[in-house]
């Protein structure tokens, strides 16, 4: 079976240096906040090219404490994709806001920006897009309507790390951006991790207290926080991977070119658009055919693994269906049931994707 992502082969590559990072930090009885957090946080806002970055226990708390540092709750709407994973509408409610589900674009996938000018009321205080499968939305008119509204931008970057648009990394295209370390994202750690990035000081240093129990100092509590911390053991993990996470990226990169290749022209499958201005990091390569539970099936016969991100848009969630306001969102539903997720990783052979390609052109008859 070819799976959809191998981290024993990640593993293989680097294991030398990852286990010298570990046994470093067992050896060193410091594990909560020691100088491997502070390292990578470091490491991070210079690779991001921002000026302060806050590690945090997950991609989900770091979106919930973002929006608890910008003081979102009660009464308040955070715009955001019905076609994301639960994480990004949680971490609205966590904070007692109602997330406003609109649409997507056909094609790139991401939040469609004519849809959220759409949706903005009195009551808009943020705009959540989120990096779909590792294609940088379309910030541009998103700043403009936030300019233009006097709202703020939180980013989901948790499927995104490295990706780039108009030059710059996501999570520096607005006020705060948050990230995921969950082991299977670009860049993953060998447990729950997260991480938020701001340009803005006074923001970053109350996200800093929040994510230790609202303390700056010693045995003082400034606000009610959380615990929520990146630990070093997996900062030390993280700060060996992210030395190769552009170059994990771009071999990502190859293999959704040899896939747009091998599937252009064929019948029925639509391919992931180019990325014109700016990098697409692929933590998905997501296609759209006709009839996917059966093309799924097949590829399964054929030894090829696939998944489905995601079957069903959060307004159709059980958790989320009363936030929704009941506007048609159309394009979240029928790409809900057109998407299909190939096998990609950094380690993806050119004889593995060449056999998914065949597999896919036998499905679909071609
Ligand atoms: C993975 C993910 C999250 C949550 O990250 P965790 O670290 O698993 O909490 C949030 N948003 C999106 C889009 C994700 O893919």
């Amino acid at each position: 079976m070819i799976p959809m992502l191998s981290l024993p082969a990640q593993h293989a590559d680097i294991a030398g240096e990852l286990e010298a990072a570990v046994t470093e930090v067992l050896a060193s009885g410091r594990y909560i906040l020691g100088e491997q957090v502070a390292a990578f946080e470091a490491e991070v806002a210079d690779y991001l090219g921002t000026a302060h970055t806050i590690g945090c226990a997950s991609g989900t708390d770091a979106l919930h404490l973002a929006l608890r540092a910008l003081e979102i709750g009660p009464g308040d709407e955070v715009i955001t994709t019905a076609f994301t994973f639960a994480a990004t509408a949680e971490a609205v409610r966590h904070v007692g806001a109602r997330p406003v589900f609109v649409d997507i674009d056909p094609h790139t996938l991401n939040l469609a920006p004519e849809r959220v000018a759409d949706a903005i009321t009195p009551r808009t205080r943020v705009i959540l897009p989120v990096h779909l499968f590792g294609r940088a939305a379309d910030m541009a008119p998103l700043r403009a309507l936030a300019g233009r509204h006097g709202l703020t931008i939180v980013e989901d970057c948790a499927q995104a790390f490295g990706a780039t648009r108009q030059g710059r990394r996501v999570g520096t295209l607005a006020t705060v951006g948050c990230f995921s370390f969950f082991p299977t994202k670009n860049l993953g750690a060998c447990g729950d991790g997260g991480l938020i990035a701001t340009a803005d000081a006074e923001l970053a240093a109350r996200l800093r207290a929040l994510c230790n129990h609202g303390s700056t100092e010693r045995d003082h509590h400034e606000a009610v926080g959380y615990n929520s911390r990146l630990d070093e053991l997996q900062a030390a993990i993280l700060r060996v991977k992210l030395r190769h996470v552009d170059a994990f990226n771009a071999a990502r990169q190859r293999v959704a070119q040899a896939y747009a290749d091998g599937l252009a022209g064929l019948p029925g499958v639509e391919t992931p658009p180019p990325a014109p201005d700016g990098s697409h990091v692929y933590h998905q390569y997501t296609i759209l055919v006709p009839h996917r539970d059966a093309v799924r099936h097949t590829l399964h016969a054929a030894g090829v693994a696939s998944a489905v991100y995601y079957p069903r848009p959060l307004h159709r969630q059980p958790a989320f269906v009363d936030d929704h306001d009941g506007r048609p969102l159309p394009i979240a539903e029928r790409v809900a049931q057109r998407c299909l997720s190939l096998p990609i990783y950094p380690e993806l052979s050119e004889t593995q994707v060449g056999e998914v390609i065949t597999a896919i052109r036998r499905a679909m008859g071609a």
